[in-house]
């Protein structure tokens, strides 16, 4: 502490209103305030304070004629320090009243002050918002939380739980917790191990989800099922991934999809609300097919215009390859200059298509195809319009999907490229749909293998069972995304019930019985015992959080998140530990560190 200053103690002071609650209709009242120091201007005679708290700040005034000694006592004052404030509500004159926060009428005339605790200077500004290093703001993320769109962010965040926990108690549902010490779960990728100090050489699993669980409380006869939950994966992070996350986790016993769908609409109807966003459901639905075709992606994002077929156009005109699809792409309101169109057209061939962007030549050479190509389309002088074909040399077996797919990503390419002038990617505009009717499985080329494409105890289409053994990649399962504006927000399926097709399945995707008892026999087991038709779904809060905050970085909707490293930089964690413990593990280490 600084010698000079001398703290007050709280003793029995009590706060009467809290700071950002304060309103004209309190004027002449006497209030009691505790909270931070947000901003301090000292005019010589006149000192003001913003004093803040999680309800917002009310402007303070210390006035030297009035109160002298609180005056001088107010000179010591600092940013983010702590302090209580007594003293009467007045009304602002007209030229200070300050309409950009919901007190900006009132303040209050301080008659009384204790500094209940001084802070040194916060390590980032608490006001600006662009160029703070998110190292500092994570190392002091107990001072980078107090920022007013911080708070705002975590309170939303628990609106939405509790909003989210209403809904589904409304709907039926109950809330049931799963271990966090168990076994390794099926979602693919790696777990994070803690070691058995009683059972030396084993290993718990931090779960990935709760997958197996939700299953068993389902043969338990809890008919419906949801947690909020934390999720473990050890996976190599991508930007906006966190190593511990949070679902909605849901579960419930013999639903048709449109039972889930309905359910989950409910859900997201009130989450929304809860974050003043009004949606309609039912939400769209596409097939995985219609996906691919439409958008050449399997998680559309329907702000950007869908690609349109013109394969039978330009067939005979030497420019399709013969079986496969040709389509335009549309951007609306987006002018490109000739070096911009050429590098977005060595971005698709790049991808492995042929990009016809010359539309005064194919005007001229096939005028009666492009004004089609532009009526399909809805394309104006003032649009981006490019036509994806692939070339014509022949490349052996190529399927159809594979130019969808290239299209789609020179599609998005395009949108976020040039956002800034053509603005569909507006992140405020939320558009939701189903995609339906997943490949059960997908090819690992590393592995040579099929893989579980949601995960293995995912139900094949009934009529596609007798294709498991002759042509996997024909299989549809019953898994299901929910997508938002081109993120997944959540996944799911109907699951398998029944002993003898979950068999199947591991055979398909080459996992032996044996390795599938090691990992899941208790649910193998449990299908033997009057498993019900069962499915669900998770969502991802912290990312729903975020499309609704509008950030565009997971971590500033998670109070204490890691760095894309992994590392918490405030705990310092992960950290080495005493040999001690590890003695006690039976753990030696191979690296020494
Ligand atoms: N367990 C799945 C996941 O975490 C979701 C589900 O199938 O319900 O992605």
């Amino acid at each position: 502490m600084s010698d000079a200053l001398k703290l007050d103690f709280l003793g029995d002071l009590k706060r009467t209103h809290d700071c950002g609650t304060i309103r004209l209709a309190n004027v002449g009242e006497r209030v009691l305030l505790m909270g931070w120091v947000h901003r301090r201007r000292d005019l010589g005679a006149l000192i003001f304070i913003h004093l803040r708290d999680r309800a917002g700040v009310t402007q303070c005034v210390f006035r030297v004629e009035e109160n002298s000694a609180v005056h001088a006592r107010a000179e010591e004052i600092r940013p983010e320090y702590v302090v209580a404030v007594e003293g009467i509500i007045e009304n602002r004159s007209a030229d200070t009243i300050n309409p950009s926060i919901p007190t900006g009428e009132v303040e209050v005339v301080v008659d009384k002050l204790w500094i209940l605790n001084e802070s040194k200077p916060a390590p980032f500004p608490m006001e600006e918002e662009g160029n703070i290093s998110e190292e500092a703001r994570l190392k002091y993320r107990f001072v980078d939380l107090r920022r007013p769109r911080m708070q705002n962010n975590i309170m939303l965040r628990s609106k939405v739980a509790l909003e989210a926990r209403k809904a589904m108690y409304d709907m039926g549902f109950l809330e049931i917790e799963t271990p966090f010490m168990t076994k390794s779960t099926p979602e693919g990728s790696r777990d994070f191990l803690v070691p058995s100090r009683m059972t030396p050489g084993s290993f718990y699993a931090l779960p990935q989800s709760p997958q197996i669980f939700k299953q068993l409380l389902m043969v338990s006869g809890f008919d419906k099922y949801f947690q909020i939950v934390r999720c473990f994966r050890d996976e190599d992070l991508r930007a906006d991934r966190q190593p511990e996350f949070t679902q909605i986790d849901i579960e419930m016993s013999f639903p048709q999809q449109e039972t889930i769908f309905e359910t989950v609409e409910k859900l997201v109807l009130a989450i929304f609300a809860a974050a003043d966003y009004k949606i309609e459901a039912p939400f769209l639905r596409l097939t995985h097919k219609q996906a691919i075709e439409q958008y050449g992606i399997d998680k559309p994002d329907l702000r950007v215009p869908p690609l349109v077929n013109v394969t039978d156009l330009f067939l005979g005109q030497g420019l399709a390859t013969e079986g496969l699809p040709m389509v335009a792409i549309r951007i609306p309101n987006l002018t490109l200059s000739r070096k911009e169109r050429d590098d977005a057209k060595a971005f698709g061939v790049e991808k492995g298509l042929r990009v016809l962007d010359d539309l005064k030549r194919l005007d001229r050479d096939m005028p009666e195809a492009m004004a089609e190509v532009r009526k399909r389309t809805g394309a104006t002088d003032e649009d981006t319009l490019m036509i994806a074909a692939w070339p014509s040399e022949p490349t052996g077996h190529l399927p159809e999907q594979t130019v969808y797919l290239a299209a789609g990503a020179l599609r998005l390419h395009l949108a976020q490229k040039f956002n800034d002038r053509h603005k569909l990617l507006d992140p405020k505009d939320l558009r939701l749909l189903w995609v339906t009717d997943f490949p059960m499985f997908e090819w690992d080329a590393e592995d040579e293998r099929w893989q579980a494409a949601h995960h293995p105890f995912t139900s094949p289409f009934e009529e596609d069972i007798p294709l498991l053994e002759t042509d996997p990649a024909r299989v549809r399962s019953k898994a299901y995304d929910l997508v938002i504006s081109g993120v997944e927000i959540a996944s799911g399926s109907i699951r398998i019930h029944r002993r003898d097709i979950q068999s199947k399945i591991f055979s398909a995707i080459g996992f032996s019985m044996d390795e599938a008892k090691n990992r899941f026999g208790f649910l193998l087991d449990a299908l033997e015992y009057g498993a019900p038709p069962h499915g669900g779904i998770a969502l991802g809060f912290d990312r729903l959080i975020m499309m609704l905050a509008g950030e565009t970085s997971i971590r500033d909707v998670i109070p204490f998140p890691k760095t894309s490293k992994g590392t918490d930089l405030m705990c310092e964690a992960p950290s080495t530990v005493p040999d001690k413990n590890l003695r006690e593990l039976g753990i030696q280490l191979r690296v020494k560190v």
